[in-house]
């Protein structure tokens, strides 16, 4: 045990360090991260709860890669929250630049679908002029609900990073399990964890709030 958590320790030191360097050099995420992905899974299969399809990141505490898109839909929430929305927030990302960024207003638009995931997810539709969003990413601060796994799927997301869970409506992890299903014809790797304790404590004080 001492090993592999010395062996641990400095894998998130040369990590940092990679982040550093390549973030001077000009290179992403995008491109550090299937490596760092790669490297974990040759190590040992202990040392990183890793699986094609589903990943978190939040037993490594080392989701620092992506936090900044993850602080962005942080962001996001908060400013749903001022509009008095339900506080999530959600951002899609291509190589490494953000294409765009929403949070919730279904209050504002009387609209039920109006979740920050399909207003990025339309957003970035419209600027890339395409209906597909190829090798994009989306980052959202809370486990999308059933109706909006779907819309990351049908956009052919890459990759879904998510904060805290939800039991009661998420559709990934929970419910339904969209990505599961016979009738999913696209899967994202899933990312769950980034910025967990900020986006559930958000949520909390926020429902918290509608009871008092
Ligand atoms: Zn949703």
């Amino acid at each position: 045990m001492i090993l592999l958590a010395q062996t641990l320790l400095t894998l998130s030191q040369m990590m940092a360090a990679c982040a550093t360097r390549t973030a001077a050099l000009g290179i992403g995420p995008a491109v550090v991260e299937p490596l760092y992905l790669l490297f974990c899974m040759s190590l040992s299969k202990t040392c990183f709860h890793f699986s094609p399809i589903r990943t978190s990141l939040a037993p490594m505490k080392t989701p620092t890669l992506n936090s900044t898109f993850m602080d962005l839909a942080l962001e996001q929430a908060r400013a749903a929250e001022m509009r008095g929305e339900v506080p999530i927030g959600c951002v899609v990302v291509k190589d490494g630049s953000v294409l765009s960024s929403a949070g919730n207003r279904t209050l504002e638009l009387n609209d039920p679908t109006a979740h920050a995931e399909v207003l990025a997810i339309r957003e970035a539709g419209k600027k890339l002029s395409s209906q597909r969003l190829e090798g994009c990413d989306l980052y959202v601060t809370l486990e999308p609900c059933p109706m909006c796994a779907a819309a990351i799927s049908f956009a052919r997301i890459r990759r879904l990073y998510y904060g805290a869970g939800d039991a009661k409506g998420g559709g990934v992890d929970h419910g339904v399990r969209f990505y599961s299903s016979p009738t999913c014809h696209h899967t994202p790797d899933v990312y769950s964890g980034l910025a967990e304790t900020d986006s559930a404590t958000m949520l909390k004080a926020f429902f918290q709030g509608k009871r008092d």
